[in-house]
């Protein structure tokens, strides 16, 4: 299987080998969270063309459960520095083309707290039925064994009873209070963000995710991965157009590969999530490009290799399209 990449130390080890063959290409940032962990940016281009004359992208995953997104990333990342993919396939990029038309960062693990204290390098389905899947992400409800906790943008531990061990999507923002990095802007998910658009201002912000494909009833869809667009209303006009047709961009990627892509969705939350992604994204959402891959976990269906190639299909696409060479923009 290609090498999964998705834990704080392998990602480290490979940082280190990229810095020694990227050179100037390749800038590292980071930010230290609550629980002490650093939290890196990957920024690569050529710092020899100015910044007016590209594109920013900024790729990144909040969710410690969701660790194709990272193996993702660093198949990307690879492809970009050494030529060949985590497998050693050659790659199909422009990689000098790329690196001179794009500003490129990476923010591989959102949440290191999260990702350390999870159980499994990836879920492939094999130990975690679905609804101990969620018990792991949520944490167990003290008052209903074998349920989910609930799902909050930010909770103190003095005002709740929590989960015993806490579900590994939150992290501790301070002595008393855990986030879900994207539901608010205190995460180190977010302030990450915050600092490396202050330095490279992006156009366009592709986030990585993952879901088991099953309905209601923990019925299989059919389908393995999915483009989200942002909730209703959000986006302004000619930011919504751009956005429909990145997203079939990557849509027809995924199909062009033999994956099993559904058509983009528009984000279906209602209520009390969708308040936090509106006071979390609305104002980004009015200024630049962001939409959310979905891509298959946890199921035995499909090999794990689907999570990291997937993903890595979906960045390929963005980054393609951002040389003119989309597939409608051609
Ligand atoms: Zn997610």
């Amino acid at each position: 299987m290609i090498p999964f990449i998705a834990k704080q130390d392998q990602l480290e080890r490979k940082m280190a080998e990229w810095q020694r063959l990227a050179g100037p290409l390749l800038t590292t940032d980071a930010i230290r969270s609550y629980s002490g962990h650093p939290v890196y940016a990957l920024t690569l281009t050529d710092p020899s063309v100015p910044r007016s004359d590209k594109k920013a992208v900024y790729v990144a995953q909040p969710h410690a459960h969701e660790p194709g997104t990272t193996a993702g990333m660093a198949d990307v990342i690879e492809q970009l520095i050494a030529g060949k993919d985590l497998a050693g396939k050659p790659t199909a990029l422009d990689r000098e083309r790329i690196l001179a038309n794009t500003v490129i960062t990476f923010n591989p693990i959102g949440n290191p707290f999260g990702r350390e204290n999870a159980p499994e390098l990836y879920y492939d389905g094999t130990k975690y039925d679905p609804a101990a899947f969620r018990c792991l992400i949520f944490g167990e409800d003290p008052e209903q064994p074998g349920c989910q906790w609930k799902r909050v943008d930010v909770w103190d531990l003095r005002q709740e009873q929590a989960p015993d061990p806490v579900g590994i999507v939150y992290e501790p923002i301070d002595e008393f209070h855990y986030a879900e990095p994207n539901r608010t802007r205190l995460s180190s998910y977010f302030q990450l963000f915050a600092k490396m658009d202050a330095m490279h201002r992006y156009e366009y912000w592709l986030d990585l995710h993952q879901m088991m494909f099953i309905d209601g009833n923990f019925e299989d869809t059919g389908y393995s991965c999915q483009i989200f667009l942002p909730i209703a209303g959000l986006e302004a006009e000619a930011i919504a157009a751009e956005n429909e047709v990145w997203a079939s961009d990557i849509t027809e990627a995924w199909l062009a590969r033999g994956f099993a892509a559904a058509a983009p969705h528009r984000s279906g939350y209602t209520g009390a999530q969708a308040e936090y992604f509106r006071n979390t994204f609305g104002d980004l959402h009015r200024r630049m490009h962001r939409i959310t891959t979905e891509v298959v976990t946890n199921r035995q269906k499909y090999p794990v290799e689907v999570q990291v190639k997937a993903q890595s299909a979906a960045i390929e696409a963005t980054l393609m399209r951002l040389q003119g060479k989309g597939i409608h923009s051609a």
